[in-house]
């Protein structure tokens, strides 16, 4: 057993409330239904704590008043000087309670506090940083009119932001959507998963605190199917952003279009790690390793799919299955965790259900393969990192979002052979490439169909880089400058001399 993390008192303090309740209007408040709902803790299958469950009547009421906000508030018209100065604040606010809302994220969600302190909440606080550096710097433009005109262009919010986000990066996807909605002068409903509510309604405080005006950021935790949806319908909303799974992503886009709200979806991934006989193979093996098995592989664009060139494909499996035997897996709260519990109990039974599947469709489960039942683990939702081989990319396992510890061996033949293979998804969020072959890699990355290609590295993120999908992994680009266009839409003015 490893050391445990010393939980602060405030970690303790926050989920022993009676009911963490809901951000309306700068106000925390109960359900209008009085209900709640828990979210335990996936190390322990434990009720963790208790939340105040959102549904249609929370959101017609942070709709109005973020309606409010925006329509009359002083938000739009604040000095974008103080806007700045405002999400720098609540970068800080995060870096200050750092350990707090690791430890916040890592009891919710089961991710290791080794990923979840040096990851997950350093990259918030970076991405609301960076949106501070946008929000003087979102300008219009003249334009070159007959001289009896004076024409130009403002760029101005959208107006009320609907985001529903996934559990897999609780506060980092809160970030993502509020630090440039909140940049461009929008105002926002935010709700976070059913699964992990908690380090949002946390971050809903630090933004009081940074002094976000009432109503400007509204967080209704609640379900998919009530609130989620209402978010989704409502009039007053103009536009959804969204992170989850792709048959969602596809409801929301058909329910969308009885307001025509905009919408921007990202979904979920298939994404080939195409390793090349050239490439240096222990850093392609430690690559590949972090590419699937980060998060407990609860990652949009894991690199699922493991495509290695035949005459390495021995070699390569049996370094990577000794790499992964190195990973520590246990609670979350332990500092050398290296792979923690799934978030839930449905999302253990979906992976485990996926192991059957491989193996009844003739993979063979090289290392892991199975539910982490080993002692002290017995209780939570571990799944043992698991890499398939044999496998072939007709397959369910080569084809479908698993969501877990999987990665699925699939030989290739040659250059051509990994770019059709690689591209034979409906998928297209990420891809890798490793390879010692400058202008093969450049080849091949522009060969792949997805949003994302890394070579010779994996997972790499930062908010200066866009971040989105190609084909049924959605459309819109997150991150970047890319994320402006996202939260503002464009006047033309003209004006007669
Ligand atoms: P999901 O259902 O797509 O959930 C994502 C978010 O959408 C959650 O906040 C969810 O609320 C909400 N939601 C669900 N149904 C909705 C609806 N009809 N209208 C509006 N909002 C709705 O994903 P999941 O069920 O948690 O996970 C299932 C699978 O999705 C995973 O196994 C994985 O394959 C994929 N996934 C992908 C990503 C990604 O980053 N691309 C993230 C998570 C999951 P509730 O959670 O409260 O129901
Ligand atoms: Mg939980």
């Amino acid at each position: 057993m490893g050391v445990a993390v010393q939980i602060e008192p405030k970690t303790k303090e926050f989920v022993a409330a009676p009911v963490r309740k809901m951000l309306i209007d700068g106000k925390w408040v109960e359900a209008a239904s009085g209900k709640s709902f828990e979210t335990p803790n996936p190390a322990t299958g434990e009720v963790l704590a208790r939340v105040a469950e959102g549904d249609a009547e929370d959101v017609d009421r942070a709709a109005k008043a973020a309606r409010r906000a925006f329509d009359e508030g002083p938000w739009r018209r604040m000095n974008p000087n103080q806007r700045e100065g405002l999400l720098l604040k609540i970068a800080d606010l995060i870096e200050k309670h750092g350990q707090e809302l690791a430890e916040l994220e890592t009891l919710d969600n089961g991710k290791s506090i080794f990923e979840s302190r040096n990851v997950d909440i350093p990259a918030a606080a970076a991405t609301f940083r960076y949106y501070a550096g946008w929000v003087t710097k979102i300008t219009g433009e003249t334009n070159p009119a007959d001289e009896a005109f004076f024409s130009f262009t403002l760029r101005e919010p959208v107006g009320v932001c609907g985001q529903i986000i996934p559990w897999n990066f609780p506060l980092l996807m809160a970030a993502w959507k509020l630090a440039p909605a909140l940049a461009c002068g929008n105002t926002c409903v935010l709700k976070p998963a059913e699964q992990t509510p908690l380090t949002a309604l946390r971050l809903g405080e630090l933004l009081m605190e940074a002094g976000v005006p009432p109503g400007v950021v509204n967080i209704v935790p609640g379900f998919g199917e009530t609130a989620g949806r209402a978010i989704v319908k409502h009039p007053l909303i103009d536009k959804i952003a969204f992170t989850g799974s792709t048959e969602v992503g596809k409801e929301i886009q058909r329910e969308a279009a009885g307001t025509l709200k905009r919408v921007s979806l990202e979904l979920g991934g298939k994404s080939p790690n195409i390793v090349f006989s050239d490439a240096d193979m222990a850093e392609a093996a430690q690559g590949a390793l972090l590419g699937v098995f980060f998060n407990q592989g609860q990652v949009c664009c894991a690199g699922t799919r493991l495509f290695v060139e035949k005459k390495v494909h021995d070699d390569f499996v049996g370094t990577l299955a000794e790499a992964a035997k190195t990973m520590k897996q246990g609670s979350g709260l332990e500092a050398d965790t290296r792979i923690g519990p799934l978030v839930s109990k449905e999302q253990l039974d979906r992976v485990t259900g996926y192991l059957d599947v491989g193996k009844k469709e003739g993979a063979k489960a090289v290392i892991g393969g199975e539910r982490n039942t080993e002692k002290g683990l017995e209780k939570g939702y571990y799944v043992k990192p698991t890499i398939f081989t044999g496998v072939r990319n007709d397959m369910r396992i080569a084809r479908e979002e698993i969501f877990g510890p999987v990665v699925s061996v699939i030989p290739f033949k040659d250059e051509s052979d990994a770019v059709l293979q690689g591209n034979d998804t409906t998928y297209g969020l990420a891809a890798g490439v490793w390879t010692r072959d400058v202008s093969k890699a450049h080849r091949v990355a522009r060969a792949i169909r997805a949003g994302t290609v890394w070579v010779n590295c994996y997972n790499v993120f930062d908010p200066i880089a866009p971040f989105g999908g190609y084909k049924e992994s959605g459309y819109g680009r997150e991150l970047g400058k890319y994320a402006l266009d996202l939260y503002t839409q464009v006047k033309s003015v003209w004006l007669k001399i």
